[in-house]
């Protein structure tokens, strides 16, 4: 750093701020005092930096006094005392210095209050970070908040993080995220539904009867804004059809009818929700779920055939047991070697072929689902995706001597609406959407 020395004879030109004789002068010229800056770089309103020294493991050992007028007056009667009862030694918890703790040590002032009247003999000082009784900086808690709404992360994650523990990060969340919750939602024209489990369940016995009653449910129902940024909008306990109509009944009729379309799971009790509470809107389920089925029926036929070829579970050596991990793959996700090893294997017998029907089954229900605008680009047409879906069932009814094909069959052809509404309108609930990119 490279300064015009205006002070003394020999120091006209530039100098070297560092190697300068005359670093006082250049401070005052600067208007810089190190104590100052320590503090300044430290960065607690009212504490002024006296040591820093290297501890051990790489934290940074930090001493301060503090420096805040204010923390001279009683907190009851607001007497400003001089007169000093001990001081004592405070060791609060701080933000990291990049990834290393900071061992705060805080020597403070008890002082004597001196009001004769006043009912509070003594008082430590505190600054705006650290009020009495605090052993937690503002900024330490704010931060471990932060890491809860900003990043995702759990209270439990941020609490290790922070060195704290749970029900801190967990007040300093709420604190933040409460005032958010009070606020009124806005319109919503994509709403997700879908179940969420939530610690166990806890039940009471009732004296009178003797019967366990329900307390808490271990099962919520979550609601989601899917088009905009508002996240979750709401969570009830329970997971029935009233349970899910009760919280969208609490909403006003503007922002019902402002829904426009209802993504679920293949879930009876939540279509029949929607259809109760949101009568105009459009209901759509999750692509990811129908193609988790489609496999899951794949994985019936296989484990079902191999029992009747072998008269056992399936095990490492037998063919049909080697490419199960293949038949879960999506079609132009394999390779031709690992295609031909699914068809070779698949050619063998009849058992083969028996997985194979339900392999391809699985990949022409994909073929309607592909048709959403995310994978093609283009706008999907109706008539082609359930032209689509026809072809699929074509091939479930000439194979109808496999009892999961048929089953899987009629389970689309109910949804068939609202798996055809979901592909042309691409609306899908959040976290599905992660899935059923690895899945679709
Ligand atoms: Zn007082």
């Amino acid at each position: 750093m490279l300064l015009t020395c205006r002070r003394g004879p020999g120091a006209r030109g530039s100098c070297d701020l560092g190697s300068c004789d005359r670093l006082q002068d250049h401070q005052e010229a600067a208007g810089i005092v190190f104590e100052d800056t320590a503090s300044a770089l430290f960065g607690v309103e009212g504490l002024r930096v006296t040591d820093v020294q290297a501890g051990p493991g790489g934290a940074l050992e930090v001493w301060a006094v503090t420096d805040y007028p204010a923390a001279a007056a009683c907190p009851d009667c607001g007497t400003v005392s001089c007169r000093v009862h001990e001081t004592v030694l405070a060791r609060p918890r701080d933000v990291r210095r990049a990834a290393d703790p900071v061992d705060l040590r805080w020597v403070k002032v008890r002082r004597k209050c001196g009001n004769r009247h006043c009912p509070r003999k003594t008082f430590t000082e505190w600054v705006p970070q650290l009020p009495p009784r605090c052993r937690i900086t503002a900024r330490l808690r704010e931060q471990a908040a932060h890491e809860v709404t900003g990043r995702g992360i759990t209270p439990a994650e941020a609490a290790r993080h922070a060195g704290v523990s749970w029900p801190v990060v967990h007040d300093a969340f709420a604190a933040t995220a409460d005032p958010l919750l009070e606020q009124p939602i806005a319109s919503v024209a994509h709403l997700g539904i879908d179940e969420h489990r939530r610690g166990r369940a806890r039940f009471e016995a009732d004296p009178q009867t003797g019967e366990y009653i329900l307390l808490a449910d271990r099962w919520h129902t979550c609601f989601f804004d899917l088009d905009g940024q508002q996240g979750l909008l709401g969570q009830v306990q329970g997971r029935t059809a009233d349970d899910a109509a009760y919280w969208l009944a609490g909403a006003t009729p503007a922002w019902r009818d402002a829904v426009q379309v209802v993504a679920i799971d293949m879930c009876t009790i939540y279509a029949s929700a929607a259809r109760r509470m949101l009568p105009h809107a459009t209901v759509t389920v999750d692509l990811f779920h129908v193609v988790q089925l489609a496999v899951k029926t794949v994985g019936d036929v296989r484990r079902r055939v191999v029992r009747a070829r072998h008269g056992r579970r399936g095990r490492s050596g037998d063919s049909e047991y080697g490419i199960k991990g293949l038949l879960v793959r999506n079609l132009e996700h394999l390779s031709a070697a690992q295609f031909a090893k699914i068809i070779d294997t698949l050619d063998e017998n009849r058992y083969g072929q028996e997985i194979a029907a339900a392999w391809i089954a699985k990949e022409k229900l994909r073929d309607a689902l592909n048709l959403r605008a995310r994978v093609t680009g283009s706008t999907p047409c109706e008539r082609n995706v359930r032209g689509r879906l026809s072809a699929f069932y074509d091939w479930c009814a000439q194979h109808d001597d496999i009892p999961e094909l048929l089953t899987l069959a009629r389970t689309i052809s109910r949804w068939e609406d609202e798996i055809v509404a979901a592909v042309l309108t691409g609306v899908t609930n959040v976290w599905a959407s992660y899935c059923a990119f690895r899945w679709c």
